[in-house]
């Protein structure tokens, strides 16, 4: 991908685990490869559809300045998530922290920290059966909207289903976001697991514990199968409440097991089953 580079930012900081470090304060040098698409601004030659590096610089500079860490690996991830969420047209980042007067008694040129960050694509499955389905899978896209590591970019409409497998309790309210996130694949896991606990400890008293359920249906293509956690969802093929919402807002998505689009997928769920009951 196109990408703008900075080397060799110098900036006084006073990060260090040594309290003479977090005192004195000492240089640090900062590179950061910043990835975006850049034929947009290279055709048009409009600065608003790329990202001023002198912005980047000063940004870097004060962040550095303002916050005291222990380790450059704090430096890095910190400032890396900062410069992520304040200048949207970057898509991803690579970071090297470098300190060329690390205090070790020996003469080390330089030691540094490089870690390469970046927004992944996912989507989520929403489903409620219990209490004020909408309100509760609004306040979780709420939720969703007030963490810095997500950007909620689509959602489809919501629609009512039928239970599926356990079919003796209420019906559903299911439906499908598209999301930008910074987490890794479990930590969005965990993240969206804790919504689920508040929306159900909110609710718990009235309506019972399962008023919410959020499952990762896609992340970027990543397949991946571990105890906690498999992607893409393990069911989704067979489930039309997930597929139909889905399929609203990114029909053209390819999966990355089944080698179908969500279109396609959810018309040979169709011609299995029938059409949906919904
Ligand atoms: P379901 O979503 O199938 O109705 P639960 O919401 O009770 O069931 O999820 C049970 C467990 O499924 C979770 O604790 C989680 O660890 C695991 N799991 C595995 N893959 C996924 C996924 N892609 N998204 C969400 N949860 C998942
Ligand atoms: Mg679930």
């Amino acid at each position: 991908m196109d990408c703008i580079r900075i080397r060799n930012l110098e900036i006084f900081g006073h990060h260090g685990v040594y309290s003479e470090e977090k005192r004195l304060g000492q240089k640090f040098v900062v590179c950061a490869d910043l990835y975006l698409d850049i034929r947009p601004s290279g055709l048009s030659d409009d600065l608003k559809l790329s990202v001023n590096y002198g912005d980047v610089c000063k940004f870097m500079d004060s962040f550095m300045r303002g916050n005291t860490y222990y380790l450059i690996e704090a430096v890095a991830e910190k400032m890396a998530k900062a410069l992520l969420v304040e200048f949207e047209n970057v898509s991803s980042i690579r970071l090297e922290i470098k300190k060329p007067w690390a205090p070790i008694g020996l003469p080390l040129e330089e030691v540094s920290v490089v870690i390469e960050r970046g927004w992944h694509d996912a989507y989520i499955g929403l489903g409620s059966n219990m209490g004020d389905k909408k309100d509760i899978i609004n306040e979780a896209l709420s939720r969703m909207e007030g963490d810095d590591d997500i950007k909620v970019l689509e959602r489809s409409s919501l629609i009512d289903t039928k239970p599926y497998g356990k079919t003796d309790q209420p019906d559903f309210l299911n439906g499908a976001v598209h999301i930008k996130t910074m987490y890794t694949p479990l930590e969005l896991l965990k993240c969206l697991n804790e919504i689920e606990l508040l929306s159900g400890r909110v609710r718990e008293e009235h309506w019972g514990p399962r008023t919410l359920d959020l499952d990762i249906l896609l992340y970027d293509d990543i397949i991946m199968d571990t105890p906690d956690l498999t992607i893409p969802h393990y069911d989704m093929k067979n489930r039309d409440f997930v597929l139909k919402p889905l399929c609203e807002i990114a029909s053209w998505l390819r999966h990355p097991v089944e080698g179908k689009t969500i279109r396609e997928m959810l018309s040979s769920l169709e011609m299995k089953d029938g059409p949906a009951s919904s």
